[in-house]
């Protein structure tokens, strides 16, 4: 058992918490939102994670997992301390680690012999030496060794993102520091998860390279989709199609209304940065960024295209979360589209599963449910694709809409089928004709092998 301090206890912090309690370590979370904490300590999850509520709950009867605002007390504790807090973009889209910086130097006060200082908030290359200044600077006599270890979670499926990752990547400096990390991960060896033992710069630039890349997957199958909409092809099955190629895969390929979140937009920037600092023009994420701009606003002309003239029309919204599964609502879709189609004069009607509220948006009729939004509504526009979205009664919102448009920004309904019911249909890239039989066809059977090309998960990110 190694007593561990996680400070942040925001996605990644306490899942990251709940998830080491767990390996049957003894885990302190800190955060300094009170508010946060009072919440945590009454049993509640300030956040939308599946599994988590559980998670911390069993690990706290255990005793394994606590939660304090007090810093100096958990970390003096502690041989290992994570520190998981945000790392939003400045102004300028460079990483702001004032509070990586902030808790670095707390560290530094209150640390009582050899400590490990863990980076699992996503920093750019370089933060590892200014982490270790900032200690070195306040206590040159401590004994500490600083460590990266990205996280690669996902919001929706953190549980099991952070149990059974693809990789676990370490980046050290010192035997005793890798050692110490190795045997944090050591539960993982079970399934055999490849442990990436690196250098702390390499570990930074592997998170942002990952995400980029990821980001740029998405960008591409976007533009693959506007290409569809002009010469008359389905993205869905060329996505699947590409995705058989083991080379390519077909995750994050999946044509929709850009990328969102609090990771991609902010690392894609971050790396950008980092890439002028050090005196390089990065164009193909310069690229990606752009793409991913254009594509939210392309989501709006396909809105405008099929409804004309947006004044006074209602447009009813499904889902404004960035993705299904997640509460966070931090740079998603939606906080572009919906004021772009106000500006046009429309007015919004929207329900999500979770959200009710968008942060500096106003004039939304929040609805019950999906049914209650298409009331009296002249669009429906499907943004996020919650699987309570997937099978809705067609027939049912054929009596409940004004004009029957539906905009299916995630590709998952089948266009034959919405047609039938009379409605004029818009996906992202699949303005197609069906000139063969099978071209909507939904299994193909490839040497033996049924592959199917059924309707498809939206992208996530
Ligand atoms: P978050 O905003 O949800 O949580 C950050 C937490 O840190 C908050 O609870 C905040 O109160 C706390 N905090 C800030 N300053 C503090 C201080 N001085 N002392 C104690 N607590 C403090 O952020 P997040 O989404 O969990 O992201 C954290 C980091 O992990 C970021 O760098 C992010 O890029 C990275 N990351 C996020 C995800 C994701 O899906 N959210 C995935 C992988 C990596």
């Amino acid at each position: 058992m190694i007593n561990i301090t996680v400070v942040g206890t925001g996605y990644v912090g306490l899942v990251t918490g709940a998830c080491l309690a767990d390996f049957g370590n003894r885990v302190v979370c800190v955060d300094n939102d009170r508010k946060k904490l009072d919440r945590l300590g009454q049993g509640e999850i300030p956040f939308y994670e599946p599994g988590l509520k559980e998670l911390v709950a069993m690990n706290r009867e255990r005793g394994r997992l606590s939660f304090t605002s007090d810093l100096a007390s958990a970390v003096k504790d502690c041989e290992v301390v994570f520190i998981a807090v945000g790392t939003p973009p400045d102004e300028d889209g460079h990483a702001d680690l004032r509070y990586v910086r902030e808790v670095a130097a707390a560290i530094a006060e209150h640390m009582d012999g050899y400590t490990i200082v863990v980076t699992k908030s996503t920093v750019p290359t370089g933060t590892g030496s200014v982490i270790s200044s900032i200690i070195r600077e306040r206590r040159p006599e401590a004994q500490f060794d600083v460590v990266s270890n990205p996280e690669f979670l996902r919001e929706g499926s953190a549980i099991g993102d952070f149990m059974r990752p693809d990789r676990v990547v370490i980046g050290a400096s010192t035997e005793r520091a890798m050692d110490m990390m190795e045997k944090i991960y050591r539960p993982l060896y079970l399934l055999r998860t490849p442990i990436v033992r690196t250098t702390v710069t390499n570990a930074e630039m592997i998170k942002y390279a990952s995400n980029a890349f990821l980001a740029m997957k998405i960008s591409y199958i976007n533009e693959i989709a506007n290409l569809c909409d002009a010469v008359g092809a389905d993205v869905n099955v060329i996505a699947r199609a590409m995705g058989l190629d083991g080379r390519i895969s077909s995750k994050f390929l999946h044509a929709g209304p850009g990328y969102g979140g609090s990771c991609f937009p902010k690392d894609t920037l971050a790396l950008m940065h980092i890439a002028e600092k050090a005196g390089y023009e990065f164009r193909i994420l310069k690229a990606v960024v752009e793409v991913n701009r254009r594509q939210q606003m392309r989501m709006v002309e396909k809105i405008r295209q099929l409804s004309g003239d947006l004044k006074g029309k209602s447009i009813a919204i499904l889902g404004v979360t960035f993705k299904p599964n997640t509460d966070d609502v931090r740079e998603a879709p939606s906080l572009t589209i919906i004021p772009e189609l106000q500006k046009h004069g429309a007015k919004i009607r929207a329900h999500d599963p979770i959200v009710a509220a968008l942060p500096g948006i106003s004039g939304v009729t929040w609805c019950n449910d999906a049914y209650h939004a298409a009331e009296g509504a002249d669009c429906l526009v499907l943004l996020t694709e919650w699987n309570e979205y997937r099978n809705l009664e067609f027939e049912r919102l054929k009596g409940l809409m004004r004009r029957l448009v539906i905009v299916d920004c995630r590709n998952v309904y089948d266009p034959r089928e919405i047609r039938s019911f009379g409605f004029a249909y818009s996906g992202v890239g699949r303005s197609f004709e069906a000139t063969a039989p099978w071209a909507l066809q939904e299994v193909v059977v490839h040497d033996g092998d049924v592959v199917d090309m059924g309707l498809q998960h939206g992208a996530r990110s």
